[in-house]
């Protein structure tokens, strides 16, 4: 069992490569502090996605070891890692019922109150208030009538509920427009406050409000810093 944690992460000299043999991240090391910000950048196959699969322990590493508040995530269960962080995809996940639902499936425990004081703080409450039913909404798994930015929205309100210390974030690349992406910064801003978030980032306005950016090309890290040093 993984016990309650800070968010401590680091990764200690990882390679890794898919079933098919071929290298994808060669000596991969980097020591997060609890409630820090990374922004994760580099090209198309650069490895990122891999590097934040591997910390929900999706695969297993070739070499090296990934500890979680200086715990080998191998030690502990699956399951009991995993609880302790968020994962929010590109393609934010949307099922069949209502928005208010959606929303509470970051944790079944809480009352719609609770619910609508986590998508208030996230900037979701607005554009909610604005569909036909509100809260009760219907919409499906290909969230209909749902933008890509309001879709990521209702995400980051799920995983305000679920309250975990990690937080993985693959940011959408799709256009979102400007209102939307105002909304979208303010929400994540308050999302990321005292956890340890790690975002694939594709808008300047995130990589500009991150602690650290990591550059990651040709599954190593070519760079890691902060704004000024980079
Ligand atoms: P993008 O910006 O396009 O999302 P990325 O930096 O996230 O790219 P990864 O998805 O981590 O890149 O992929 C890194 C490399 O691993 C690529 O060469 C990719 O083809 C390969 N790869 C990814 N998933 C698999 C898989 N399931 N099996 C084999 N190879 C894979
Ligand atoms: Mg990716």
């Amino acid at each position: 069992e993984m016990p309650p944690i800070v968010g401590d992460v680091e990764f200690r000299d990882v390679t890794f490569s898919y079933e098919d043999g071929v290298p994808i991240l060669n000596g991969v090391s980097f020591h997060v502090k609890p409630g820090e910000t990374y922004a994760i950048v580099g090209p198309t196959g650069a490895g990122k996605s891999t590097i934040i699969n591997l910390i929900s322990r999706f695969y297993n590493l070739d070499s090296g070891e990934l500890f979680i508040d200086g715990i080998d995530i191998n030690s502990v269960t699956i399951k009991s890692l995993r609880k302790q962080m968020g994962v929010m995809l590109q393609d934010s996940f949307i099922f069949s019922g209502t928005i208010m639902d959606n929303i509470r499936y970051g944790n079944m425990e809480a009352s719609n109150e609770e619910v609508v004081a986590a998508a208030k703080t996230v900037c979701a409450h607005d554009f909610i208030m604005g569909l036909e039913n509100g809260y009760d909404t219907e919409v499906n798994e290909r969230g209909s009538r749902l933008s890509a930015g309001q879709r990521q929205l209702i995400s980051f309100a799920r995983a305000l509920l679920a309250d975990p210390k990690i937080l993985i974030l693959d940011e959408a690349t799709s256009s979102i427009d400007t209102e939307t992406e105002i909304l979208l910064q303010e929400g994540l801003a308050k999302l990321l406050a005292g956890r340890t978030s790690f975002i694939i980032a594709h808008r300047l306005s995130t990589i500009k409000n991150s602690d650290k950016i990591m550059y990651v090309d040709g599954g190593q890290i070519i760079e890691l810093g902060n704004h000024d040093e980079l």
